[in-house]
């Protein structure tokens, strides 16, 4: 799953491309593409635990959610 602060933009108060670039609305900054990997969960990334950026507290909201998710599928 992609990270939902995940966003593309060409420009910022700084910067201007002349295409779309990946862009955090956490950090209100662009990401560089390695960091892209983790964003959109390549490789095998997890944003919600391999980003320092992503909000602690919206982690652990999605981790419960997931095991919940995991719990209804092992009871059906
Ligand atoms: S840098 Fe972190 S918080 Fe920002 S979009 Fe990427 S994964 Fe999400």
């Amino acid at each position: 799953m992609t990270c939902p602060y995940l966003d593309y933009r060409r420009s910022d108060e700084d910067h201007e491309f002349d295409h779309d670039r990946p862009y955090c609305t956490v950090a209100e900054e662009f990401v560089s593409p390695m960091k892209a990997d983790i964003c959109n969960d390549r490789h095998e990334f997890d944003h919600t635990s391999d980003c320092e950026t992503y909000p602690d507290e919206q982690a652990s909201e999605e981790k419960e959610s997931g095991s919940e998710a995991i719990r209804a599928d092992a009871s059906e």
